[in-house]
């Protein structure tokens, strides 16, 4: 059986790891000149940065698996540290949460507790929704936006401004406004809910294409599988020819923006295609600042403003501490807001501003900078949004990418899960 991969995304570099791991003869084909899709490394001032700085929990269980799988091992590509929030600059106190090594749940019960900057009554409220959560076995009755399930709750004051919002964007890139409360409660199941070991941080310490898409493509031509960069996919023909070739099955793995135009060309697929093609979007922007190599952060990942504060950045990370370039600050910007107005200088100045606050003292000047804009950058997390699944009603056409895994919202994991799932179709069902 001859498999045909469109996209070299994780998704499609999952499903083609797992075809090519059972002897499947796979190919993909990736349109762009490089793996990674929009996780991918960039070259910037000469050095390995990323498209965009992501951000692993321990409760990524597949995606950590299929890197060790690999060859590319997260003890080394990744640097675990106990989930810590801390936003020094917030007024009217600082705020600073940290979960301790502790079995769960106690990790939970004490990192609340002790956290800074917010009130007894807060925590104890917090505990309650998390009781309140697990008694429902994480599954909400009914959808609705997470800011309407924080206000039932009662989720109000620091901890919602510094907990619940923030993981809120972080997980779904889409406003706590907006975003899909079964979808959230979903990541808290997996995170704050499960094993202490789920709620650690996992943070970069390389670039992106070394955590995963190089040691990929190693593994599938080590299988007698093939990689094709630069080739884009115009279409999928009734006889399942792809550039010029035979295949007996199809995984789709583009973005659903591309997968709609793709989808639409066929009778059996266009009430998908139409589906997807309604999808809307949410950009991330990514900040990389050079410093003087003295410049560090206090802890690798620093929170800049609470939801809602008027300022622009949402964190930043200390490249330097992480992947060994001292002095490379990575501010990231989630989801739609002010700082999507801003040109890139006003950007500048509006952020080395709110690190110096952070920070509390005078930064060095900035050496060298690049702004880069990913405005589709995920799918936008809203309430009951309809995900497909990885069958289509065409016969031997799978679909995978982030937005085809239902339980999660568009992350990595979210990738390499429906990427793992088309593949072991194809397998199971011959
Ligand atoms: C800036 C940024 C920050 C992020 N931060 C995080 C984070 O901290 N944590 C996290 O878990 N997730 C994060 N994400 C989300 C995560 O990167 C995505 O969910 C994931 O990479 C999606 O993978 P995918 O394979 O589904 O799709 P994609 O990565 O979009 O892959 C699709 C691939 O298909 C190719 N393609 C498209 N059309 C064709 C065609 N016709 N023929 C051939 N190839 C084609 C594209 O070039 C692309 O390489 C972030 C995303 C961005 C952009």
């Amino acid at each position: 059986m001859r498999v045909a991969v469109i996209g070299g995304g994780w998704a499609g570099l999952s499903a083609a790891v797992e075809l090519a791991k059972a002897g499947t003869r796979v190919t993909l084909f990736e349109a762009a000149r490089q793996l990674g899709g929009r996780a991918r490394s960039v070259e910037i001032q000469g050095q390995r940065l990323d498209n965009g700085q992501h951000i692993l929990i321990g409760a990524y269980s597949e995606t950590l698996r299929l890197m060790q799988e690999v060859g590319a091992d997260p003890d080394r590509h990744l640097r675990r540290l106990p989930l810590q929030l801390s936003f020094p600059a917030s007024r009217p106190h600082p705020f600073r949460l940290r979960l301790p090594r502790l079995p769960a749940p106690w990790h939970l019960a004490t990192g609340l507790l002790m956290a800074q900057g917010a009130s007894l009554a807060e925590k104890i409220s917090a505990a309650r929704f998390m009781r309140f959560l697990q008694g429902t076995g994480y599954c909400l009755a009914a959808d609705c936006t997470v800011a309407s399930l924080l206000d039932r709750h009662g989720q109000q004051g620091s901890l919602r401004r510094h907990l619940w919002e923030p993981l809120c964007l972080a997980a779904l890139n889409t406003a706590p406004q907006e975003a899909s409360a079964r979808i959230f409660v979903n990541t808290l199941r997996d995170s704050l809910g499960g094993g202490r070991a789920a709620t650690d941080l996992l943070l970069p310490a390389a670039d992106l294409d070394r955590l995963f898409p190089a040691a990929a493509a190693d593994f599938i031509a080590a299988r007698g599988g093939e990689v094709r960069l630069s080739t884009r996919v115009h279409s999928i023909d009734a006889s399942f020819t792809v550039a010029g070739e035979p295949f007996d099955r199809i995984i789709l793995a583009v973005g659903p923006q591309h997968a709609a135009t793709l989808l639409a060309q066929q009778q059996e697929t266009t009430a998908v295609a139409r589906l997807l093609a309604d999808y809307r979007f949410e950009p991330i922007g990514t900040v990389y600042c050079g410093y003087p190599p003295h410049l560090r952060l206090p802890f690798p990942m620093l929170g800049l403003s609470a939801h809602g504060s008027g300022q622009i950045g949402q964190w930043v990370f200390d490249r330097g501490a992480l992947c060994g370039t001292p002095g490379v600050m990575a501010f990231v910007l989630s989801g739609h807001g002010a700082w999507e107005a801003f040109d890139d200088r006003s950007l500048l100045t509006a952020l080395d501003d709110e690190l110096a606050a952070a920070l509390n003292t005078r930064l060095p000047a900035m050496l060298w900078h690049r702004v880069i804009r990913e405005r589709r950058a995920t799918f936008s997390c809203r309430p009951n949004l309809l995900r497909p699944s990885a069958r289509t009603a065409r016969a031997g056409l799978w679909l995978a990418g982030d937005y085809v895994c239902a339980d999660y919202p568009a992350t990595l994991e979210a990738a390499v899960r429906s990427g793992l799932t088309a593949a072991r179709e194809i397998l199971l069902r011959g």
